[in-house]
């Protein structure tokens, strides 16, 4: 069922445009240009060597950055569709939202937050974020006329899903009224951002469960013990087929936790959107957050955060590889600091290694400090 966009929908032909003028592409529009741009770069074919929560050769079913974005795209691009958004601008958001990531997940990005704050305190400090926009801005090298791959307003927008009053000033300063205006001023991005952000923390919820219980470190038990939406579905995954069991039970009670909670934030935003009645897409900018789960299914979602928290991110085998990842990050800045020789020209130490996958990261970790701390592949 096609559905029409809606006026409150970012429309292509109404973009704010590109940083750099270019012609109109014959075939596409702007944000399915933005899309196809940001296939083709170097940095989203790294996402595939990047950890998402288990490190990149731990197993080769869990979920990397690369198949985590893709799940983001599929939940975005579904939400938008049934709402009459713009499906092609939600897709380019969410294949790009996480290009900024250092290798090794969260305890890399926090590892370099530490390490750029102590060499210099004013930077702001590694935001990954942040650094999804620089490289979409900056650090893609791949056309003559600019530096990034000069995407519209729109998609960097979305992009920059949280940003630091620091680097929001810094942002604003280069680009009056640009992507950092809105963390100053305190407004909500279009409609496709917002969907993308809640689609990105469905995604991860959902499959972290799955990644969770496929590696042994969570039993399916204590799911159901914890979390009364899991159980629910459990209980009606079986009612319908009662032999049921393994993995299957696993997926079967995990596919109806996603659908129920797309449709809660379908039908959660269609009555805001009725409420505030947006003019425009430029209107839903000034509103408060249209796109969002209803208290009730906040509440089931917070558990399952609180849930994964304790049961799967501090689990004691997913800290020891964190601890001997953030050792691997602080090794190279130190070594890059101080043989900057080593340092492709142009780089800023913290770009660099933000831009590695796991496996490089590794492989340098042992060409300049020596052992790495955590098997390389
Ligand atoms: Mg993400």
């Amino acid at each position: 069922m096609a559905t029409m966009l809606q006026p409150w929908a970012s429309d292509p032909a109404q973009s704010r445009g590109r940083r750099h003028a270019e012609a109109p592409a014959p075939t596409r529009d702007d944000f399915q240009r933005d899309r196809d741009r940001i296939v083709h770069s170097t940095a989203f074919r790294r996402l595939v060597y990047k950890t998402q929560v288990f490190l990149n050769h731990e197993g080769d079913l869990f979920r990397t950055r690369l198949t985590h974005s893709l799940e983001v795209a599929q939940l975005a691009r579904s939400i938008a569709r049934t709402m009459g958004l713009n499906e092609d601008l939600c897709e380019a958001i969410s294949l790009a939202h996480d290009l900024g990531h250092t290798p090794f997940g969260h305890a890399g990005q926090d590892a370099l937050d530490e390490c750029l704050r102590r060499v210099e305190p004013d930077s702001g400090g590694f935001e990954h974020n942040f650094q999804s926009l620089r490289v979409v801005d900056v650090l893609e090298e791949r056309y003559a006329a600019f530096d990034g791959l000069n995407l519209t307003f729109e998609t960097r927008e979305g992009i920059l899903k949280h940003c630091s009053r620091r680097h929001a000033e810094e942002l604003e300063q280069a680009e009056p009224g640009g992507v950092g205006h809105r963390f100053l001023a305190r407004t909500q991005p279009s409609l496709e951002a917002q969907v993308c952000n809640l689609a990105d923390e469905i995604a991860y919820n959902a499959h972290d469960i799955d990644d969770g219980v496929r590696s042994g470190l969570i039993e399916h038990e204590q799911l159901l013990g914890a979390l009364p939406l899991f159980s629910r579905f459990h209980v009606e995954a079986l009612r319908e087929a009662p032999a049921l069991a393994g993995k299957r039970l696993l997926y079967e009670t995990i596919r109806r936790m996603l659908s129920v909670q797309v449709y809660d934030v379908i039908y959660t935003t269609a009555t805001l959107i009725r409420e505030h009645a947006p003019a425009n897409a430029d209107a839903v900018r000034a509103l408060p957050p249209l796109i969002g789960f209803s208290p009730g299914m906040r509440g089931e979602v917070a558990q399952i955060k609180a849930f994964l928290r304790q049961q799967l991110y501090r689990h004691p085998r997913v800290v020891d590889t964190t601890e001997g990842a953030k050792q691997v990050i602080r090794g190279l800045f130190e070594a890059y600091r101080v043989q900057p020789r080593e340092l492709p020209t142009g780089h800023l130490v913290a770009d660099y290694i933000a831009g590695m996958t796991d496996r490089f990261a590794l492989r340098e970790y042992e060409r300049l400090v020596g052992t790495a701390p955590i098997p390389a592949q």
